[in-house]
């Protein structure tokens, strides 16, 4: 069989949209700015959802994309973490992967597999084949930097991070609470924990990482991590990798026309990502303060769920009509103030409006470099994995996001709600967080331009590649 001979890169992302849409825009970039032919091995439970679709219908010919066969994970409990949940599906897919390398290595130069942050049970595979693995974390440096440090915390205490005394100071990073860490570490009996730690050592396995963030973001961390220590791979700034707002069709141009008529930096943009999911009683608060705030809201409403804040991650659910779940006569008395948008909405082009003036959010990272690129401050409201972690960046440390605080109820409150959107619309607290968000926003710019920190990171680790399968 004839092997071609552009270099080729495979790409094995793990389930939920907040992993395919960074991963396929590193494929983007691996494909127009350095040549590479790419193919997108896609593990799957099931067949791909709408957003999915669209995603992957708008690729370059030089990106190519393969469901793997689908996984079955009805023998689970229905309340398993997510975590292991999405490892599951990926560890279950090997063999389908293993089938598709071996094609691969035949007919093309594949010169790397390039798997998530879920992704290392697949390291074995590739080795197999002779192609180096490399690991794109898809969200920060920060939580990079507690995988590394995750065993020497796990030696370090014997008590639940939650109950530590101090904050714990990972090198290089704002000193973080025990509380905020991420949700897979909080149970320290849970398989979600022993399956953390299990991917801290496997992560000096990979033959580099690249990081969707940028140097100038998270700058202490990134120095401590790429100082490099015995045993850990080289690390690559590649960030912020987001979707551009041209990238595909409009789903719900109704949106796009309403901010249309609103004033600039008037509307608060209401969202909790591809699978956040709250309570019916929060639906309720969240609801009643941005009645009460007077502001402008563009929210994507989801039906409540009782106990997973992630009870949408596989799903992303399509619900017609919201109104069942929100206060009764709500859609009413708000008509022309907001504008409720059920399930999902066309997030990019609505950061990038002008009359966008904030972004009331769940953390999720892509959204949050999503909201930095377009310089919309923040209302930071982190609901599951590593999202709390991001809070804390965002608020202590980067101060371009106002924490939302939760009261003795568990509940974010509707009075506060309401002091939240009115401060990032109009007041001056607003107008401080906009100002820091402008000054990261030209320090992502500058990341992605010519000479930029992350252009010549990823140009790095391309010419590693092209020059490896040479030897
Ligand atoms: N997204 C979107 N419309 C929606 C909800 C989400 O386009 O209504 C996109 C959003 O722009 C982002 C991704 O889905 O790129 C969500 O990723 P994130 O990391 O923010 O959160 P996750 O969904 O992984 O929790």
């Amino acid at each position: 069989m004839q092997v071609q001979e552009i270099p080729h890169v495979a790409i094995l992302p793990t389930p939920g949209m907040g992993h395919l849409i960074p991963i396929v825009e590193l494929a983007k970039r691996l494909a127009c700015h350095h040549n590479f032919l790419v193919t997108l091995l896609i593990p799957t439970d099931g067949s791909p959802i709408k957003p999915q679709k669209a995603v992957l219908e708008a690729l370059p010919n030089s990106i190519s994309s393969i469901f793997l066969t689908p996984v079955s994970l009805d023998d689970l409990p229905v309340d398993v973490a997510i975590e292991t949940r999405i490892s599951l599906t990926l560890t279950r897919s090997l063999p389908a992967l293993r089938d598709s390398l071996k094609v691969l290595t035949e007919s093309t130069r594949l010169v790397v597999l390039v798997v998530d942050l879920f992704g290392t049970d697949a390291f074995d595979v590739a080795k197999e084949f002779g192609v180096p693995s490399y690991l794109f974390y898809s969200t920060t440096a920060m939580d990079l930097s507690l995988i590394f440090y995750l065993p020497e915390l796990d030696e370090t205490y014997s008590c639940e991070y939650r109950d530590l005394p101090e904050p714990v100071k990972l090198p290089g990073c704002v000193p973080i609470h025990g509380t905020d860490l991420e949700d897979p570490i909080q149970d320290r009996k849970s398989e979600a924990y022993k399956g953390m730690l299990q991917m801290a050592k496997q992560y000096p396995l990979a033959a580099g990482i690249m990081v969707n963030s940028f140097l100038d973001l998270e700058p202490g961390c990134f120095k401590a991590l790429m100082e490099g220590k015995e045993g850990r791979p080289p690390v690559y700034p590649v960030g912020p990798l987001v979707q551009s707002s041209s990238d595909h069709g409009v789903y719900d141009s109704e949106c796009l026309r309403w901010l249309d008529k609103q004033p600039n930096n008037s509307v608060l943009f209401v969202s909790f990502g591809s699978g956040g999911t709250l309570s019916r009683e929060q639906l309720h608060e969240l609801a009643s303060g941005l009645e009460m705030s007077g502001q402008r809201f563009l929210w994507v409403v989801r039906s409540p769920h009782e106990k997973a804040a992630n009870a949408n991650y596989f799903s992303v659910q399509s619900i017609k009509d919201p109104s069942p779940f929100l206060p009764e006569g709500f859609l009413e008395r708000t008509r022309g103030v907001g504008l409720v948008v059920p399930s999902w909405a066309p997030q990019v082009q609505i950061l990038k409006h002008a009359s966008t003036g904030g972004f009331l959010t769940h953390c999720g990272w892509n959204s949050t470099l999503e909201s930095i690129v377009h310089g919309v401050p923040l209302i930071a409201w982190p609901l599951y994995a590593e999202q709390r972690m991001n809070s804390v960046l965002l608020a202590d440390d980067l101060k371009v996001a106002s924490r939302v605080k939760v009261n003795g109820n568990g509940l974010v409150g509707h009075k506060d709600i309401a002091n939240y959107a009115r401060g990032v619309i109009e007041g001056e607290e607003g107008k401080l967080l906009r100002s820091k968000m402008k000054e990261v926003k030209n320090a992502a710019e500058r990341a992605f331009s010519e000479d930029g920190s992350s252009a010549k990171s990823l140009a790095e680790v391309a010419q590693i590649w092209k020059s490896t399968h040479k030897d």
